[in-house]
């Protein structure tokens, strides 16, 4: 593990072409003193901390090490002509999760997760006669993992499947769809602890963008972007915040970052963490997922509507495709678990070209040559997430609730807190509705 200690120079080349002729931000120091809350990460739960706490009336900082918002939920509307999130995507557990309500109101168009899945082998497109084992296959494994949890076995998920399903045809595709729901394959992640998420309703998803979403939500928030935080030092007085500006101090602090980023010491604290509490950190890693966009001159695909696309393959490097989004001729491909760590050590061009490579296989024609133009994400080796969502370690089922603790005028929020909606936009924002309250009971305590 590297200690990752971004300096201002680092923090100029980050912020691209042009960002050498700025000037640095202003001290930080200027604004201490009377400063309630530091909140470091505006991601989905920082953002959140900082509304609820704001509208406490509580003197809040937001510090973001990135030159945007949003974190791991942001909508690309530049790369391909076409808006399409590079992080999460769909609203999951609709029937609780709080961002329907608030796209709703605010006039984003939500629609149900209806695209059609259809499975070729090779160039042809199998019957739902025939991948209906697939789906049923899909329900078992769910099934048995659900089963395990509920049971109170805190066991790697692979460890609670049957040899019946183990050795189904299906079984490779089956997985690489478990895979994606935490980015690692289920030897590594707890039956327990995916027991505990609430699926509760459809997936949705939202045109206009999830991160864009986000975005609207945090308008008036005030985030000191281009501000990484490398040290916190903490007592039971407040916190003071290393940062290439300057030292920022408040009398409590919202550390709002991905796990990742605490475990492997890119952000250290003085003293050191209680060792349950950094070893939570531990036990919940970031898996990966990445996605692939790409962009057609023409309507490469079967038909005009979108529908999702898998090549059925032995051994699971497929990737899944939601055609046509929003009607346009752009494709964007999801790869997660051990295939997407190996296409981004690939790199982008690597990666377009397997994509290339699968939709041509499955769709044939003239599809490599009508290729426009692609991108592709890279989420592990993005220093401020280091990975896209997180899982729980089997065996540590428990770590999640260590990190809803206080620790001294420290509160933890983000996805990987927070049990029943862990690895989710909701659960980014349920974390930091939870942050705001502790730091309200702290200050007035
Ligand atoms: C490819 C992909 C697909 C996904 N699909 C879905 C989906 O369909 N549905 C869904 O609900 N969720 C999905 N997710 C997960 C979802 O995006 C995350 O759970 C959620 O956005 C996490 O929010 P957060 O605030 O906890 O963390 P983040 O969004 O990571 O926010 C943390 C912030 O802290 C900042 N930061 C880190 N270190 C420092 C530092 N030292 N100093 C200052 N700032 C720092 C980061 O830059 C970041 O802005 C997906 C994620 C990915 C990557």
């Amino acid at each position: 593990m590297t200690a990752f200690s971004p300096s201002r120079r680092r923090l100029l080349a980050g912020l691209g072409a042009g960002a050498a002729a700025l000037a640095l931000p202003p001290p930080l120091r200027a604004q201490s003193g009377a400063l309630d809350v530091a909140i470091i990460g505006a991601g989905g739960a920082g953002l959140t901390a900082a509304r609820e706490l704001a509208a406490a009336g509580l003197r809040v900082a937001v510090l973001e090490a990135r030159a945007r918002i949003g974190g791991r939920a942001f909508t690309d509307d530049s790369s391909v002509g076409v808006a399409w999130d590079r992080g999460c995507s769909w609203l999951h557990a609709s029937d609780i999760n709080p961002w329907v309500a608030y796209a709703r109101a605010n006039k984003f168009e939500v629609q149900p997760d209806r695209w059609p899945r259809h499975v070729h082998e090779g160039s042809q497109r199998l019957s739902g006669t025939v991948t209906a084992a697939l789906d049923r296959l899909q329900e078992r494994l769910r099934g048995e993992i659900q089963s395990a949890g509920r049971r109170g076995l805190d066991v790697a998920a692979e460890q609670a499947l049957s040899a019946a399903t183990r050795s189904d045809p299906w079984y490779p595709m089956a997985v690489a769809s478990a895979t994606a729901w935490e980015g690692v394959e289920p030897s590594n992640f707890s039956a327990l602890d995916q027991f505990h998420f609430a699926w509760k309703g459809d997936d949705l998803v939202i045109p206009r963008g999830y991160g864009t979403l986000l975005a609207h939500y945090a308008r008036d928030v005030r985030v000191r972007t281009g501000t990484p935080v490398s040290r916190v030092r903490w007592t039971a007085r407040g916190v003071e915040l290393q940062t290439p500006a300057g030292t920022l101090s408040a009398r409590a602090c919202v550390v709002a970052v991905p796990s990742s980023v605490i475990a492997q010491a890119a952000l250290v604290f003085a003293p050191a963490l209680p060792v349950e509490v950094l070893q939570a950190h531990h036990d919940l890693p970031l898996g990966l997922m990445n996605k692939v966009a790409l962009r057609f001159r023409r309507n490469v695909f079967p038909g005009e509507a979108t529908e999702v696309l898998r090549a059925r393959r032995s051994d699971g490097r497929g990737m899944s495709y939601i055609t046509r989004l929003w009607g346009s001729n752009v494709c964007v491909g999801h790869a997660a678990g051990a295939f997407a760590h190996e296409l981004e050590a690939a790199g982008e061009a690597a990666m377009i070209d397997h994509a290339l490579g699968e939709l041509a296989d499955m769709l044939g024609g003239d599809l490599r040559r009508q290729f426009d133009k692609g991108a592709a994400t890279a989420w592990s080796a993005d220093p401020w997430s280091r990975g896209a969502y997180s899982h729980c370690l089997p065996g540590r089922f428990g770590a999640r609730a260590i990190l809803t603790r206080p620790v001294g005028p420290l509160v933890f929020a983000g996805e990987h807190t927070e049990q029943s909606a862990y690895g989710t936009l909701h659960g980014a924002h349920l974390s930091g509705k939870r942050a705001a309250r502790q730091v309200v009971e702290l200050l007035r305590g």
